[in-house]
């Protein structure tokens, strides 16, 4: 049987169909054809016209669905989808524990950190003070690594803090009779767990404490005792936030 050749109205590409046949489809853009005859034409070539079989929803016809339930099918599944992505957008920017974030949690409690989670945070802070002590200690050396004396964990719905308290001992190099001991919080903010374990990136913490002077030149930062290291970094969340120490 002899083919008619047409050009696609849509994309150009050849297109074949048979003389009697009376819908054919683009093998490229996938878009299908009535076949209108003109009788009156004398070339049998230019007897055929093509006009585009309109689809219900134009977009879907760039696919292969061609039956309308398939359409359907698509389009539900598409709009159901968008709401749940939508949903837990919104959620997600006011709970932490949203479909996207599943296995991240805020901290606010001294038990959901764990063993291995202290250790983190004993590591980080000791590296933090290092870093903002070097060079203004002079003489004075600590005895010993910052040992953790306290820690708070202070939150509302919004943000918590972790605040660790390291006890320092300085002692003057040539002078072991001269030595201080002060109290360091470090503040951490936003502190969440993720699998399991705590979530924040070095550089995080800040120490929070006035310059604690072993002479004119040397001094560190710290509180001498936790009372005014309590009244001055702690009791200002006191109405707001749940605190919880250890
Ligand atoms: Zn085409």
């Amino acid at each position: 049987m002899r083919l008619i050749e047409k050009e696609c109205p849509n994309c150009g590409a050849g297109l074949h169909f048979g003389k009697d046949d009376t819908t054919c489809k683009c093998e490229y853009c996938k878009r299908e054809f009535e076949i209108e005859r003109d009788t009156e034409k004398k070339k049998l070539d230019d007897q055929f016209i093509l006009n585009e079989l309109k689809t219900p929803f134009k977009f879907f016809a760039y696919f292969t669905f061609s039956s309308m339930i398939s359409q359907i099918i698509v389009i539900s599944i598409t709009f159901v989808i968008i709401i749940i992505v939508a949903f837990n957008l919104i959620q997600g920017l006011s709970d932490s524990n949203s479909l996207f974030n599943r296995n991240s949690s805020y901290v606010t409690s001294t038990s959901d950190l764990s063993t291995s989670d202290y250790s983190t945070l004993d590591i980080q802070s000791r590296i933090l003070i290092s870093r903002e002590t070097t060079g203004i200690t002079g003489m004075y050396n600590t005895k010993g690594n910052f040992k953790r004396e306290k820690i708070y964990v202070v939150s509302n719905d919004k943000t918590n803090y972790i605040i660790p308290i390291y006890k320092a001992e300085y002692a003057n190099i040539s002078n072991s009779e001269d030595k201080h001991i002060i109290y360091i919080p470090i503040i951490y903010k936003n502190v969440k767990t993720k699998n399991n374990s705590i979530a924040f990136s070095l550089g995080e913490g800040k120490i929070s404490a006035p310059e604690y002077h072993f002479n004119d030149n040397n001094y560190s930062y710290g509180y001498t005792d936790l009372d005014t290291l309590y009244n001055e970094i702690i009791k200002q969340y006191e109405n707001d936030y749940k605190i919880v120490t250890k």
